[in-house]
């Protein structure tokens, strides 16, 4: 899915986070979105180099005023994909994100269509683009709001 930032200094279309690939700017690009699509496996990071990436994109995409993350982390079933997805669960549960992430939604809870999912798409317009094509949920995927202020819960 194509996601639309753009470079201050060259002007062209970039990803989100590191270098412009065009003029190799590292300053943050100007984004028109407040959604965007994050895999979390690109570049086969183990399970700990993956939460740690996962603490560098909420600190840069807070910085970028996103407020949704669909995290791709893959399903739980084997691999390397299963033990990111099973850390990212745990991670959360255990608010090691809670400085930044308000709320998350495990794919898997919010079935397109479903009345939590229409919940979630009320807060999040944004979301529909990316959770209209699973109307069974996507365990491969988990929701994450960003908060703007900490909360304390
Ligand atoms: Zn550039």
């Amino acid at each position: 899915m194509t996601q639309i930032a753009e470079c201050p200094e060259c002007g062209n279309v970039r990803g989100l986070f590191g270098k412009c690939p065009h003029c190799g700017s590292v300053s943050l690009p100007n984004v028109s979105t407040d959604t965007v699509e994050l895999n979390i496996k690109r570049g086969l990071p183990t399970v700990e180099e993956a939460l740690e990436q996962l603490t560098e994109y909420l600190r840069m995409a807070s910085e970028l005023g996103i407020k949704a993350i669909i995290l791709i982390h893959g399903y739980g079933s084997s691999g390397e994909g299963g033990r990111i997805k099973w850390a990212i669960h745990e991670a959360l549960e255990n608010n090691r994100y809670a400085d930044r992430i308000e709320e998350y939604y495990y794919g898997e809870q919010v079935p397109y269509g479903t009345q939590a999912c229409q919940a979630l798409l009320k807060q999040r317009p944004g979301l529909k683009q990316y959770l209209k094509h699973f109307k069974a949920g996507n365990a491969g995927m988990t929701v994450l709001l960003l908060g703007s202020t900490r909360r304390s819960a």
